[in-house]
């Protein structure tokens, strides 16, 4: 079956478990790629410039708004731009790639809007808010700041969960992968 030209779209709150399960899909998965997306917040430790993002200072990102270069970007947190190239994702079609996105819940319900049924979009559910801020707090991955920033946003973002076509409660994470595999392969093959 011709699986090219699909798209497969996380989103959820910061913490609620999007990078985990993507990464689990692109290992199983040899035609999922990730679109790296550009932002404009600092690089953290376990993190590498153009695999997890292309790391680019403001005024980069704000040449490539000019220049038309994105498909969507959001300032999500303040002073904070994220946005997915078209350069992305042109070239993972060019290796009859599957698109993979980790985006914010507007930027999710913008390429949703672009690309309708060739995309799906899933929401990832934390068990609760205060597993997801655990779960943010063990990560250990923000400043003061930034984790304040994130939880702050949190319980709006959840309020988005019905939009998508699917929910994917992050509880016991070998549930969640299991479920993120079954959603992809249905999504892929109708199976
Ligand atoms: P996001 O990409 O949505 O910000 P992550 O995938 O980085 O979230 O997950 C946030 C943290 O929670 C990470 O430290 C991850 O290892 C952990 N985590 C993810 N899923 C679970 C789970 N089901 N149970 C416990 N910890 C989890
Ligand atoms: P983080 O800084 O934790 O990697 O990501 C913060 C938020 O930005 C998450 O909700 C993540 O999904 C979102 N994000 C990452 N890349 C993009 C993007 O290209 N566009 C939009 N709109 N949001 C993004």
């Amino acid at each position: 079956m011709d699986i090219t030209g699909k798209l497969l779209l996380f989103c959820g709150p910061s913490g609620s478990g999007k990078t985990t399960l993507v990464h689990h899909l692109l290992k199983i998965h040899p035609r999922l790629k990730f679109s790296v997306s550009a932002t404009t917040r600092p690089m953290r430790e376990t993190e590498k410039n153009g695999v997890d993002y292309h790391f680019l200072s403001v005024d980069e990102f704000k040449k490539k708004i000019e220049a038309n270069e994105f498909v969507e970007w959001e300032e999500v947190y303040k002073d904070r731009f994220y946005g997915t190239l078209k350069s992305e994702i042109e070239k993972i079609w060019m290796n009859n790639g599957i698109a993979v996105f980790d985006v914010d819940v507007e930027g999710g319900l913008k390429m949703k809007k672009i690309f309708g049924d060739r995309l799906l979009s899933v929401f990832v559910m934390p068990p609760s808010v205060d597993e997801l801020h655990n779960r943010l707090r063990t990560r250990n991955s923000e400043t003061a700041a930034s984790f304040e920033a994130r939880i702050a946003k949190s319980e709006h973002e959840l309020t988005y969960a019905f939009r998508f076509d699917q929910v994917i409660k992050n509880d016991q994470l070998e549930d969640a992968l299991a479920d993120a595999e079954r959603i992809m392969e249905k999504f892929l093959y109708n199976s």
